[in-house]
Order: structure tokens, then sequence, then C-alpha cells
């Protein structure tokens, strides 16, 4: 599926897991893409993922190292990616951390981490973006949440508000950008299997498993595609969404 004429995508989180499908997808769908990773640690394989997506698909990739917590490195990350292309298209606030635990036992530092990276974070991407997407009068801003940030989670207090937080943060800037032709939607994935996932133990796994429809945990891919869909030009009637990817999870 060929893109047309909006092609410029920032993927923050994106040297990993579902953020590198989702920026592999848009690359392969003919976005110029920038991919992002937390800190210059991650920076090299970061390179290589955006050198390979040039590589295999003909497309401008760049990688920059950024923290979406902090204001100023979310603002110098999105400014870096609009320069090196020219415009910004598409923003995906994929980067989020878990740091999970029962509420009695939580910590506020542990707390405040997951607040600030995935909500904070997303905002601080979604401020920046939209000053650049509101003159383009053109934009495609896809949030990730997670189904259990509809649905909460035991021991995950800190990332249900989080992602719960996510969800009211798109519909209001839906509601507020819709004006200049730019779409806010957020994907709720359930059990995808990444880095995040990988501490589940078998048993853990298997209950999981049986909770889901489809009866397999998800693949980044499958995020991907939605997140895809949701770029697209012809998306441009679908906005303040909410959208699940997890196999009938949440029925
Ligand atoms: P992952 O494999 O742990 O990868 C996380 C990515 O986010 C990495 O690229 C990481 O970069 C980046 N990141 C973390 N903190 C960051 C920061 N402060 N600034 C910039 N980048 C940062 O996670 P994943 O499973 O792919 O999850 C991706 C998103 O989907 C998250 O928002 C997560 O909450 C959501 N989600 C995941 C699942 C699931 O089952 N996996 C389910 C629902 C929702 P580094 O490599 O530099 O650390």
């Amino acid at each position: 599926m060929e893109e047309t004429t909006k092609r410029a995508a920032l993927v923050t989180g994106s040297s990993r897991g579902i953020g590198r499908a989702v920026a592999e997808r848009l690359a392969a769908d003919g976005f110029d893409v920038c991919v992002n990773c937390s800190s210059e640690a991650g920076l090299p394989a970061a390179q290589e993922l955006a050198d390979a997506l040039a590589a295999a698909h003909g497309v401008r990739a760049m990688a920059l190292a950024a923290n979406v917590a902090d204001p100023a490195a979310a603002t110098a990350l999105v400014e870096g990616a609009f320069e090196a292309f020219g415009r910004l298209d598409v923003l995906v606030n994929n980067a989020g951390i878990t740091r999970d635990g029962l509420l009695a036992r939580m910590k506020d530092e542990d707390f405040d981490a997951v607040i600030d990276v995935n909500l904070k974070g997303t905002f601080n991407c979604c401020r920046a973006a939209a000053q650049r997407m509101m003159k383009q009068r053109y934009g495609r801003i896809v949030n990730v949440s997670s189904v259990v940030g509809v649905a909460g989670n035991a021991g995950q207090a800190n990332y249900a508000a989080s992602k719960a937080g996510v969800i009211g943060l798109t519909k209001a800037i839906a509601k507020e950008l819709a004006g200049r032709n730019i779409t806010a939607n957020a994907v709720a994935p359930g059990f995808i299997e990444t880095d995040m996932t990988d501490a589940l133990s078998e048993k853990q796994r298997a209950a999981i498993t049986e909770r889901i429809a489809s009866k397999r945990l998800g693949a980044p891919e499958d995020v991907a595609a939605l997140v895809a869909f949701l770029a697209r030009e012809e998306a441009g009637y679908v906005t303040g969404q909410v959208v699940c990817v997890d196999g009938g999870m949440s029925l």
C-alpha cells in the first residue's frame, strides 16, 4: 500500500518491540521515518534500523535519541524530525514503560516514572508536533494506550492510570485539532509479545492465552497494521477513537 503525498513520520520508542514494527510498517508504506530510543546507549541499534529501512524501502530514515518525558528533549525530537524531512505528517506516541506493583507497596518514584514517560511524554510530543501540524493543516496522531487503560489491571495502578490518561488526552486533542485536518486516535493493545511481556511465566502466559478469543498473544505487527491504517490520509474521518487490538480479549 503506497502512501501518496503525506509521508513523514516520527515513531517514539521505536528501537524495539511494537514501535519498531510500526516504524518498519510505515517505511514499507512509503513514509520517511524517524526512529527514536530513550538514550544515547540505544542509538547505534536505532541507527542500524533506520539504515535498514532506508535500504529496504527507498525512504529517508533517521534515528534520534530523546527521553520523551523531558519536555525540552521531546520538542527537540519533533523539531529534529521536522527539519530532516521538511514536514511531519504522522506522530506515533509509542514510548512506554512499566513499573508494576500492588497499590499498598507502590513507591512514589515508580508511580511518577510511569506517568512521566507514558502520559507526560505523549503530551510533550503531541504539543510539539501539533504546532507543526497546525501550520501544515494536516496531521495524523496515533497514541499507544493499552487495554489496561480501559479496563484496569491489578498490580498496574500507575500503568493503568497513565494509559487511561492517554485516552483522555487523545479525545481532548482530537476535538481541538479536527478543524485543522489533524486526527488523533488511540490504539489499545492487549498482550503483545515484546520485551515488556517477556517476564511472564509459562503459567501466566497460558492463563492469559485462555482469556483471549483468538487463543494467541499478539505480535507487534498486529498493532502496526492498525497504526498504519490510522496514519493514512484516507483515515481522515476517524478521530478521537480508542481501537483495541487484543485478539478479542476485551470482549
Ligand atoms: P518495549 O519492547 O519495552 O519497548 C519500549 C520502547 O520504548 C523502546 O524502544 C524504548 O527505548 C522506548 N522508551 C522507553 N522509555 C522511553 C523514553 N523515556 N523516551 C523514549 N523512548 C522510550 O515495549 P513494547 O511492549 O513494544 O510497548 C510499546 C508500547 O505499547 C508501550 O507504550 C506499551 O505501554 C504499549 N503496550 C504494550 C503491550 C504489550 O503487551 N507489549 C500492551 C499494551 C500496550 P529504549 O530501547 O531506548 O529503552
